[in-house]
């Protein structure tokens, strides 16, 4: 995979930079010009990686999170979000729709959507070090 163009964005896990990530990563995702659809889409996947991040892997306070997005061959994109936090126990687990730690107030619906708006999604963590989120989309189907 030939990388062509590629981005890294840190910031702290406060709530309010949830939308800053959004939009930095649609401005970047830009130059592919993406559909509406598409556009929405990454949005949606982002903003739920991020948030991840913000509620579970700080739990004792903000920590830092990072985003590291890259344009690849034939309209592919790479978006990766990464946290030094808790970590997750069990992955397969917690990507199962309606699980949740988060009790009354989550849905357990962020890893099922991410997974239903991108075309690809790997979660990799290891407890105490932290969780990498790194998903695909394909923007230009080849014909
Ligand atoms: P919702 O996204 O619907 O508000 P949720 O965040 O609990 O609820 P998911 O986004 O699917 O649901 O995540 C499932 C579970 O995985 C979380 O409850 C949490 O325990 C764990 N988790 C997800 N992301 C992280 C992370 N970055 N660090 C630590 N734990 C995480
Ligand atoms: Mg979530």
């Amino acid at each position: 995979m030939k990388v062509l163009n590629e981005m890294k964005l840190s910031f702290m896990s406060k709530s309010v930079n949830e939308g800053f990530a959004r939009g930095a990563v649609s401005a970047f995702l830009m130059q592919l010009d993406p559909t509406v659809t598409q556009l929405a889409d990454i949005k949606t996947a982002v903003s739920e990686a991020v948030t991840n991040c913000i509620v579970h892997a700080y739990p004792d306070g903000a920590g830092m999170i990072y985003i590291t997005a890259k344009i690849a061959e034939e309209g592919k994109f790479i978006v990766s979000v990464r946290d030094k936090g808790c970590g997750i126990a069990d992955v397969k687990q917690a990507m199962e729709p309606l699980f949740t730690t988060g009790g009354e107030e989550r849905a357990g619906l962020g890893f099922a959507v991410m997974q239903s708006f991108t075309d690809r999604i790997r979660v990799t963590s290891k407890p105490g070090r932290g969780t990498t989120v790194t998903m695909v989309k394909q923007l230009k189907k080849d014909e």
